[in-house]
């Protein structure tokens, strides 16, 4: 494991590319199984309740490139999505199709969002586009989301896309000029014209929105960005160490800090999974779950942005300039840390706590 990762952690700096996909980090990761790590009989099977051991796993991605743990959690969370809601003939063909190709979940867009039109006989047109498709074409198996047009019934649907059998989707890399995770490839996608058949519709409609799963999924990406905190720490300490800076009280204070902010994250995380696999089979607690989720991706967030602010003050201008690791870190993780509706989520958590009739039994 430490030489896998170490051998993701080396190629992500050539990596960081405008247009470029972590194409040998990718081998990697499927010449050593974790491709299909979640499938049923294998070791973090979602069957068998891995939470903690899955979490871990996706922050030592994260820690060695952010951008692969990027990939990597979206291909887990459609494997995850498919285990849910998939019929027994679509888990067998999906999860034969996992040890070669990478699923992917596209769900966000903008106005030019993706619709997927019912043309009867159990056939299927796509029109639309979706954004921060991460992965773009390198995804074999893109888990995409859209607005159901049919007669008989309507929704938010997920279908995926075989994409050796549809025409091309078309690929807008110009979409995607961030600060930082450019090796996660998080191109706009236009799937106008590509027709599918029934069976590649996963779930029904609004399947994709059903709580615990989506809301609970944040803690994944918590999980990755914890792994890019990590590295700031190993970083700074690499750092201070070859500046011969380490005597300092002040860079001891600092060092200090970092790291009981880091391992804060590690508690956080290790106890949401325990609580993720005690609470998903236990019908009254969703609503408790999500809360737990809101407030880890939360406090992950803060420990991340702390532990940066941290560690630039460390290592000065001079320890943030290219090719340094740190300069790409610092960028990758500050893009990463953008995920959706940060407010409303931390919100949910004081409306929780509020509705409870006393804060005696809160998180039991
Ligand atoms: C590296 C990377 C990879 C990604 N990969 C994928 C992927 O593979 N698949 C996928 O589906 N998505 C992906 N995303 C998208 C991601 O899930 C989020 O949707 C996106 O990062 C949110 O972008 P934003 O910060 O611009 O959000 P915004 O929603 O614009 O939020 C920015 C701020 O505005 C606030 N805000 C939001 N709406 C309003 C409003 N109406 N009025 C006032 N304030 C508002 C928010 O609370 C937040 O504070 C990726 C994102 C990144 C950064």
């Amino acid at each position: 494991m430490q030489k896998l990762l170490a051998g993701i952690a080396e190629f992500a700096v050539e990596s960081d590319c405008d247009g470029l996909f972590p194409e040998q980090e990718f081998n990697l990761l499927r010449e050593s199984g974790l491709l299909t790590i979640t499938l049923p009989d294998r070791a973090f099977s979602f069957d068998e309740q891995q939470t903690l051991s899955l979490f871990q796993l996706l922050k030592s991605i994260g820690k060695a490139s952010l951008p692969v743990g990027r990939i990597y959690e979206g291909h887990i969370n459609a494997l995850y999505l498919i285990s849910l809601f998939g019929d027994e003939i679509q888990k067998e063909r999906w999860y034969a199709d996992a040890c070669e190709n990478l699923f992917g979940v596209w769900n966000t867009q903008d106005s030019a969002g993706l619709e997927i039109h019912d043309l009867g006989n159990g056939r299927y047109r796509l029109n639309g586009s979706k954004t921060f498709c991460s992965g773009a074409g390198w995804i074999g198996r893109p888990l995409v989301t859209g607005k159901l047009i049919s007669a008989t019934k309507t929704g938010w649907q997920m279908c995926i896309i075989p994409t050796d059998e549809v025409k091309p989707i078309q690929e807008d890399s110009s979409f995607w000029t961030p600060l930082g995770m450019r090796a996660s490839a998080s191109f706009r996608m236009d799937f106008t014209g590509i027709e599918i058949m029934e069976k590649d519709l996963l779930g029904p409609p609004d399947a994709y929105y059903q709580q615990p799963y989506f809301g609970g999924g944040a803690l994944r990406f918590a999980a990755v960005q914890l792994g890019g905190a990590e590295a700031i720490l190993e970083e700074t300490h690499r750092f201070l160490n070859e500046m011969g800076r380490t005597e300092d009280p002040f860079q001891r204070n600092r060092t200090a800090e970092i790291s009981y902010l880091t391992e804060t994250g590690n508690l956080w995380i290790n106890q949401a999974a325990i609580n993720y696999d005690k609470w998903i089979t236990m019908q009254d607690s969703t609503e408790k779950l999500l809360a737990y989720a809101n407030m880890t991706r939360t406090v992950v967030e803060d420990i991340c942005l702390r532990s940066m602010h941290l560690a630039e003050k460390s290592v000065g201008s001079r320890g943030l300039m290219r090719p340094g690791i740190l300069e790409r870190l610092h960028r990758d993780l500050t893009t990463y840390l953008r995920q959706p509706a940060p407010d409303a989520a931390q919100m949910a958590v004081g409306k929780y706590v509020l509705d409870q009739k006393n804060t005696t039994t809160l998180w039991h």
